[in-house]
């Protein structure tokens, strides 16, 4: 990533951002959530299931799993809120500061308009930002998805 650490962008003063459980960004347009062979296994065991059962909730992607989507395109786990808080897999942890919300401030507003933790709660630093899109970056070529 030479050069990705050096540039100015949009984000160098930081931004606020703190969720609101509104659960916007789990339900509607379908998406893809990505989740590692250890997040799955978490998640499998905090749901009481055999690695058998847990293919009702995990299609295999890449080096991991994609978390299915119910008919409607909420996430497998949304049911009034998520059933997996506390295990969250780590692209729903980093939401919002993914790479493809952060190439520009309009892909920013963009998002927000969506997303009603943007511009609230604690600032979040330019190295934060940037730490969490290069996990992004990761995440997305362990899931081989082009973001
Ligand atoms: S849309 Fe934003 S505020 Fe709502 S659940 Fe998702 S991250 Fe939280």
């Amino acid at each position: 990533m030479a050069g990705f650490d050096d540039r100015r962008y949009f984000f160098d003063d930081g931004l606020r951002f703190e969720c609101q459980r509104c659960g916007a960004c789990c339900t509607g347009a379908p998406g893809l959530v990505w989740v590692d062979r250890a997040e799955a296994a978490a998640i499998a065991e905090f749901m009481n299931c055999t690695s058998v059962d847990a293919a009702e909730f995990f299609v295999p992607r890449g080096e991991g799993f994609a978390v299915r989507e119910r008919a409607d395109g909420r996430c497998w786990f949304y049911d009034q809120g998520c059933r997996i808080y506390p295990l969250r897999p780590m692209q729903c942890r980093i939401y919002p500061f993914w790479l493809v919300n952060l190439r520009c401030e309009k892909s920013w507003q963009e998002v927000a308009r969506q997303c009603p933790g943007i511009g609230k709660g604690r600032c979040y630093s330019r190295e934060e930002i940037l730490e969490r899109v290069a996990l992004d970056r990761r995440l997305c070529q362990l899931a081989d998805f082009t973001p």
